[in-house]
């Protein structure tokens, strides 16, 4: 097989989920991961490790972590909000654990009760973890700067900010770093500037990826200017599922399928399929009745004579 031109990290077990008020039966969520892993999604971000009596959906987060590390070739990604989460995590057989931070302090006051200081204080003692790991089976840890483009409590968050944290965070030992628009403010414009200003900071070869919500409807430019300030790896969630706290109404994640028409169509190899990921999208929310589902190619169907990259001459 080819190898891939961008990697697409399908959230929506997680992001999605979360913002989504009934609980998806954990074979459904079985179901759906093991649907887009044969659809040739390369990694799905399951699941988080955040208490019960917070978020009652992930109850079931070590039973599903476990069904997606059995799937073959599948990349399962889980969110740890905390070290205990972090903790139990590994202990669950996580291969790789996204740690989200807020740079805002006021996002990070009121989603986890630190500073953003002590919440990097806290990721390093996360990475001593993991480094303390066989060295063969050792977890990969993102570092996620959530609230990187704008905050709903705080308002502007200043980019030098950004990307001080980024550099905390790699400094504390991240294999790679997430920039995330948590709640959906960011444009195409200060999409390249902010991640050129922290490419530039953290050196060529670091990962940087990209984490963006289609809130105000920017999604998709969005990662498009990330992409043509050379970012490969992109987080979306199928059917845009989920939405935003702070806005009623407002549509969840950059759309998956959407994504990878995007650059299926202009010629980047995403490695999915995308007929089969559309139909995953029809059967995979069947046990979740209330959930909203956004996005347009599903809608509007394949153009006439359209070539995804893997089959183009
Ligand atoms: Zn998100």
């Amino acid at each position: 097989m080819n190898a891939v031109d961008v990697v697409i990290t399908e959230v929506g077990p997680r992001d999605g989920l979360q913002n989504t008020k009934s609980f998806m039966p954990t074979a459904a969520k079985k179901a759906w991961i093991s649907a887009e892993a044969a659809a040739g999604v390369p990694a799905i971000e399951v699941c988080s490790f955040v208490p019960a009596k917070l978020i009652p959906q992930f109850v079931d987060a070590e039973e599903v972590l476990a069904h997606a590390n059995s799937l073959r070739g599948l990349t399962p990604v889980v969110l740890v909000p905390n070290f205990k989460g972090c903790e139990r995590a590994l202990a669950a057989g996580a291969h790789r654990v996204m740690v989200p931070i807020s740079v805002s302090e006021a996002h990070s006051m009121s989603n986890v009760r630190k500073t953003t200081a002590q919440a990097i204080e806290e990721f390093a003692r996360m990475a001593d973890l993991v480094k303390a790991q066989a060295r063969d089976r050792r977890a990969q840890l993102v570092g996620a700067c959530s609230t990187a483009f704008g905050c709903s409590l705080q308002g502007v968050v200043a980019e030098a900010d950004v990307v001080r944290v980024a550099l905390a965070l790699r400094a504390a030992g991240a294999d790679s770093i997430s920039l995330a628009d948590t709640v959906g403010y960011a444009n195409p414009e200060q999409v390249k500037r902010l991640f050129r200003k922290v490419r530039e900071a953290i050196g060529a070869d670091f990962p940087i990826e990209a984490h963006f919500h289609n809130t105000r409807g920017l999604g998709l430019a969005n990662a498009l200017a990330a992409y043509e300030v050379g970012v490969r790896n992109f987080d979306s969630t199928l059917g845009g599922l989920g939405g935003c706290p702070f806005a009623p109404g407002a549509s969840g994640n950059v759309v998956t399928e959407d994504l990878v028409f995007m650059f299926e169509s202009m010629g980047v190899n995403t490695g999915i399929d995308l007929g089969k990921l559309i139909e995953v999208r029809r059967t995979a929310f069947a046990p979740l009745p209330d959930a909203e589902l956004y996005g347009h190619i599903s809608k509007a169907g394949l153009p006439k004579g359209f070539q995804p990259w893997s089959q183009a001459a």
